[in-house]
C-alpha cells in the first residue's frame, strides 16, 4: 500500500522547499529556453513537476509535466515554444497532491482575455475563497488554482470589446489584497509579465536585467544562469509589471499590512548558497552561522564535518572559529530523484545509505563534530548518528546552526504536523539520547539572526517561535497544531521508518525549554 508510512524519501528528514517561479520578457530571445536554463537553477526549490508558459503576443501555450525540468522538456518542445514572454515553475506540492493536473503554470482563459500563473507559497484562506468561489471539493489542486479562478472572476466583468490591456493588472490589485499568507507570483497573459510579493515577502523574489529585456526569479542564481544582472530584490508588497514599454511598480496592498517577514529558513537552508537574500550572500551568513555555533557551544574534538549540502558552509565556520579542523565525513548521492516506495524495514534502513555514505578512512577513531542546518522529525539524523558510529567514530558531537523547529510551517514549507517535530516533543536531553550523540546544541536564534548580516530587516521564525505572523485559520491549523500524545520510539530498526515509531514522540509538558 502506497501510504506515507512506507514511502521513503531521500529528504524525509528536511523541510521541504515549496517551488520555484522564474519569467522572462525578452523580444527577439529563445524565451523558452531562458526559461528552462532559469528552472534548472531553481530546481532545488521543487522536483516534483516543471511548466512554463509561452506568449508570442497572442496566445499563451502552456506545457507542463511531473518529474524533474530535465524530464519536462526536451528540445524539440522548446524549439516549438515560440514568443518572447514566458514564465515557469518547478514544485513541490505543499497542497495538492503531485499529480500533473496541479503542476503550473496553471491557464485560465475568459472571453477575450487569457492569463496563466505560478505561485511559490501557501495561502492561509484558500478553503475560504474557494467556498466564497463555489469551487467544489475536488476542485482545487492548488492555491494557483484559486487565485487563477479570482482573477478569472475579475476578467469575466471586463467587457471583450473594451480591448483593456492593462486588465490582468488590474484583476490582480482586486484579487491580491484578498489573499493571506505566503505567495509570491508570476503571471502573465499575452503581452505582459507580472511578478507579486505578499506583504511580508515571506517567500523571495529578485528582478534582473538583460541586454533587451527583464527577469523575476525566486533567487538571483536563476539570473546569472540566463546572463541577467541583478537589479534588485522586490519590495514586500510590491507588484512590477513588465511589457514593450519597460518595467513598473504598483502597490496594490494597504501599506499598513506591509511587514517584511522573509522566512529564515531561507537563510537556512532552502536557497541556494550562491543567492542573496536582503542584499546578503547566503553562503556567507551559513559561514556565520557556524562560528557563531563555535563561540556558543565549543567542543574538544578531531574533526568537523558537515551534513551535505547544506551543513557543509557552517561546519567550515565552526571549524575556522574554534580551530579543529575541517574534513569530510559524508558523501551525498547528488543524483536521487523524488521517492521510492520501501517495501519492508530492511529497505527503508537502506534508503539511508541511498542518500550518504560514510567516508571511513576520516572517521574511524575521530571525535566528531556534525555539524547540520536543522532537525525537523530527527529520523534521518539518527540513522546517520548510528553510520557514523558504525564507520567507527569515537565521539559524535552534533550542532546544528539553527534553534529547535517546534512549530509547523503554513507559509509554503511542508514540515508536518506538529507531532511530527522532534523538538515540538522532547527536551533537549532527550533530543540527545533519542539521536544517540555525546553532546547536543542548537544555535540560539539572537546568533542566527546576527549571522544573516540583515539584523532588523524583518523575518519569519514561526517555526522556532510559534510567533504566526499571518494568523492561522482554526479550521486549518486544529490537525496540524495538536500534540498526539503516543510513546517513545523503540531504539532499533527505525532508520527512515516514517511510521509511528519513528514520527511520534513522548508529549512532553516541557516543550518550550
Ligand atoms: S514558519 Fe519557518 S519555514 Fe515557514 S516561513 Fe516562517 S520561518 Fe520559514
Amino acid at each position: 500500500m502506497n501510504t506515507v508510512e512506507n514511502v521513503v524519501g531521500p529528504d524525509d528528514d528536511t523541510p521541504k522547499e515549496a517551488c520555484g517561479v522564474f519569467g522572462v520578457y525578452a523580444p527577439g530571445q529563445p524565451v523558452s529556453h531562458l526559461t528552462y536554463l532559469g528552472l534548472f537553477a531553481l530546481q532545488h526549490r521543487g522536483q516534483e513537476a516543471a511548466g512554463m508558459a509561452v506568449s508570442d503576443g497572442s496566445a499563451i501555450t502552456v506545457v507542463k509535466e511531473t518529474g524533474l525540468v530535465s524530464n519536462a522538456f526536451d528540445d524539440r518542445t522548446l524549439s516549438a515554444l515560440n514568443g518572447h514572454l514566458a514564465i515557469g515553475h518547478t514544485r513541490y506540492s505543499t497542497t495538492g497532491s503531485s499529480v500533473w493536473r496541479n503542476a503550473q503554470p496553471v491557464y485560465r482563459d475568459v472571453g477575450d482575455h487569457t492569463l496563466a500563473l505560478a505561485h511559490n507559497g501557501n495561502l492561509v484562506n484558500t478553503r475560504s475563497l474557494a467556498d466564497e468561489l463555489g469551487m467544489l471539493p475536488g476542485t482545487v489542486g492548488s492555491d494557483s488554482d484559486v487565485v487563477a479562478e479570482l482573477l478569472a472572476s475579475e476578467l469575466a466583468k471586463v467587457p471583450d470589446e473594451s480591448s483593456d490591456h492593462r486588465a490582468l493588472e488590474r484583476a490582480l490589485v482586486a484579487v491580491l489584497p484578498r489573499l493571506e499568507g505566503a505567495f509570491s507570483i508570476v503571471a502573465m497573459d499575452e503581452g505582459h509579465i507580472i511578478g507579486v510579493r505578499d506583504p511580508h515577502g515571506f517567500r523571495p523574489m529578485c528582478l534582473g536585467k538583460l541586454d533587451k529585456g527583464w527577469v523575476l526569479a525566486s533567487e538571483s542564481p536563476a539570473l546569472d544562469v540566463v546572463g541577467a544582472h541583478l537589479v534588485r530584490e522586490l519590495d514586500p508588497g510590491e507588484m512590477i509589471v513588465i511589457d514593450a514599454t519597460g518595467c513598473r511598480s504598483l502597490w496594490p496592498f494597504d501599506s499598513a499590512d506591509i511587514e517584511p517577514r522573509l522566512c529564515l529558513f531561507e537563510f537556512v537552508y532552502f536557497a541556494r548558497p550562491d543567492t542573496r537574500l536582503y542584499g546578503q550572500s547566503v553562503h556567507q551568513a551559513r559561514v556565520r552561522m557556524g562560528e557563531n555555533l563555535a563561540e556558543q557551544a565549543p567542543v574538544d574534538a578531531d574533526l568537523v564535518m558537515g551534513v551535505p549540502e547544506s551543513g557543509i558552509p557552517a561546519a567550515e565556520g565552526f571549524a575556522r572559529r574554534s580551530g579543529i579542523p575541517f574534513g569530510h565525513g559524508l558523501v551525498k548521492n547528488r543524483y536521487i530523484g523524488r521517492t521510492f516506495i520501501a517495501p519492508n524495514q530492511q529497505m527503508r534502513a537502506l534508503g539511508v545509505r541511498m542518500k550518504l555514505n560514510p567516508l571511513r578512512d576520516n572517521i574511524a577513531g575521530q571525535r566528531l563534530v556534525v555539524v547540520d542546518d536543522s532537525i525537523v522529525r530527527g529520523t534521518t539524523t539518527r540513522a546517520m548518528v548510528s553510520m557514523l558510529r558504525e564507520a567507527g567514530a569515537s565521539e559524535v558531537h552534533l550542532r546544528v546552526s539553527s534553534p529547535p523547529y517546534k512549530w509547523p510551517c503554513f507559509y509554503g514549507m511542508d514540515t508536518g504536523t506538529r507531532g511530527e517535530l522532534l523538538a515540538a516533543n522532547m527536551s533537549i536531553e532527550e533530543i540527545r539520547e533519542y539521536l544517540n550523540v555525546d553532546s547536543l546544541a542548537y544555535l540560539t536564534l539572537e546568533r542566527l539572526l546576527s549571522a544573516t548580516g540583515a539584523v532588523g530587516a524583518g523575518f519569519c521564525d514561526a517555526c522556532l517561535t510559534g510567533d504566526y505572523p499571518v494568523a492561522i485559520p482554526e479550521e486549518v491549523g486544529k490537525h496540524i497544531l495538536e500534540i498526539t500524545p503516543t510513546r517513545v520510539p523503540d531504539a532499533p530498526g527505525l532508520l527512515l521508518d516514517s511510521s509511528q515509531e519513528a514520527l511520534t514522540f513522548i508529549a512532553s509538558d516541557d516543550v518550550d525549554e
